[in-house]
């Protein structure tokens, strides 16, 4: 499917379209609609059809056509990936420059790399780079890129996606335009969930929404989303059951643990009181950093039902 954009980001598309640079830096938080944008931005500049009032791509011609099946010639996306360096060093996410050229890719982690990637052709109009966190680029990588954004082969246009733009590199920030992708209000959320049709009987709307807090992207993982809500709850709801209820809802944690799960029991315990709620973070993030590390994650988990149970004085 093309991406759809919320309306309230139909004028940031406008901007994006229109910007004459060759980089384009869209900031805002993880799933605020950054990721959307891009990808439409992308399809507006590829697209031979009838464009809509914002400039949004037909949907029906060959490009369109090639981005809703997810397979465009054109377009080459990166995101960060979690590598240990040596020893017992944590887990860190970053983008390597052997991502950018092949022959700095050492141990083959990549298929397609940046720099040939846009030594090709495009197919179509326009070759892009679409980056996940381009504050995770690592410095060898940020420079690479660097001098394909000075000189890009084939007027190839780039995409950078960062949620904390004084975190990427300011001379990567020199050569795009900027432009910050605000969250959504509660209602326009709902209306996004209501054009999205699922309004399905088990999806608690009103909750997905407060969990999302401005986010449109969210609303595309509503099953995760729920699941890890579900789990939250019935681990916020057995630390005052008692300590074996706990210890078990800690061990179904840890079988269903996503990124999700730690935003959701944040969610969850918001009612608590604000320095119950600060010893819980505490405890939270405690075992993110014991899983970082990797730690023995039966343990953590554990050890984390125990700290969150301290935190509310049981
Ligand atoms: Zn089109």
């Amino acid at each position: 499917m093309l991406p759809t954009l919320p309306h309230a980001h139909l004028p940031l598309l406008e901007q994006a379209a229109a910007s004459r640079g060759n980089a384009l830096l869209l900031t805002g938080a993880e799933y605020g609609g950054g990721a959307a944008l891009a990808r439409a931005t992308f399809a507006a500049l590829n697209c031979s059809g009838q464009r809509g009032m914002a400039g949004e791509a037909c949907g029906v011609c060959p490009s369109c056509r090639a981005l809703a099946a997810g397979a465009h010639p054109d377009l080459l996306e990166l995101a960060p990936r979690e590598t240990t360096s040596t020893g017992r060093a944590a887990r860190r996410k970053i983008i390597p420059v052997g991502a950018i050229l092949e022959k700095r890719d050492d141990k083959r982690e990549f298929d397609t790399h940046v720099f040939e990637f846009l030594e090709v052709r495009p197919t179509y109009r326009r070759r892009a780079v679409l980056i996940h966190g381009a504050e995770y680029l690592g410095a060898e990588a940020a420079n690479a890129l660097l001098k394909l954004m000075e000189e890009p082969p084939h007027s190839a246009f780039f995409l950078l996606l960062a949620g904390d733009v004084r975190a990427v590199m300011p001379t990567l920030v020199s050569r795009s335009t900027r432009l910050n992708v605000t969250p959504l209000d509660d209602h326009a959320l709902g209306a996004e969930l209501d054009r999205q049709g699922d309004r399905r009987p088990d999806l608690n709307a009103q909750e997905l929404v407060a969990f999302a807090a401005g986010r449109p992207e969210v609303l595309t993982h509503a099953d995760e989303v729920a699941a890890a809500l579900s789990a939250a709850t019935s681990l916020h709801a057995a630390l005052r059951e008692g300590l074996l209820p706990t210890l078990e809802a800690a061990a179904d944690l840890e079988k269903a643990w996503t990124p999700w799960h730690a935003e959701a029991l944040r969610f969850v315990w918001r009612e608590e009181t604000p320095s119950d709620r600060a010893r819980l973070d505490t405890a939270l993030d405690t075992l993110e950093r014991a899983l970082e590390a990797y730690a023995n994650p039966g343990l953590s988990f554990m050890v984390f039902g125990l700290g969150a149970r301290a935190a509310l004085g049981e």
